[in-house]
């Protein structure tokens, strides 16, 4: 039964803008025994792989959200996807909405502009700030909750409980 949504990369897809993955070992025995339901919101928003690096603007996930920052990309000629970014998110809502009785995370990549839970990276430089990513904050401010990818030790714990 599938418990957690997770960011597909962090289980070994090629989903990352540069068409690598974030391969997390902890998540293997849990993904091999149906436990997780892996996700990648920017490609669910319809962004090709590999594809140009993206940041939010200003603000976080939920200022995107409401309309209030966008998401441009930052290698090449900018390219604004936000609506990418905000599809994804709502398609990744929807198939939390729809294992909401038996979800108890989703477990997401820290950093990314999509899934970020703690940081993402400023948009005039390469360095963090404290914010959200869009998809790890329509899906928080819905209710869901959400773990990073960061926080091994936590993720751990949860697992083993059903594994
Ligand atoms: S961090 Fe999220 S949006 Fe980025 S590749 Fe992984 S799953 Fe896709």
């Amino acid at each position: 039964m599938i418990r957690f949504i997770v960011s597909a990369c962090l289980v070994g897809f090629n989903c990352k803008y540069s068409g690598g993955n974030n391969y997390m070992p902890e998540l293997e025995e849990a993904f091999k025994k149906g436990l997780l339901l892996p996700l990648c919101p920017e490609q669910l928003g319809g962004l090709a792989t590999p594809r140009p690096p993206a940041k939010i603007e200003k603000g976080e996930g939920l200022d995107v959200i409401k309309g209030n920052a966008r998401v441009l990309t930052v290698k090449g000629k900018q390219k604004d996807v936000t609506k990418n970014f905000i599809k994804g998110a709502e398609e990744t809502l929807f198939a939390a909405e729809k294992l909401k009785d038996n979800l108890v995370a989703c477990i997401l990549k820290e950093k990314s502009p999509s899934c970020g839970v703690k940081y993402i990276y400023k948009f005039e430089e390469d360095t963090l700030k404290r914010g959200r990513g869009v998809t790890a904050a329509l899906l928080e401010e819905k209710g869901f909750k959400i773990i990073s990818s960061d926080d091994v030790e936590k993720i751990e714990k949860l697992l083993k409980e059903f594994l």
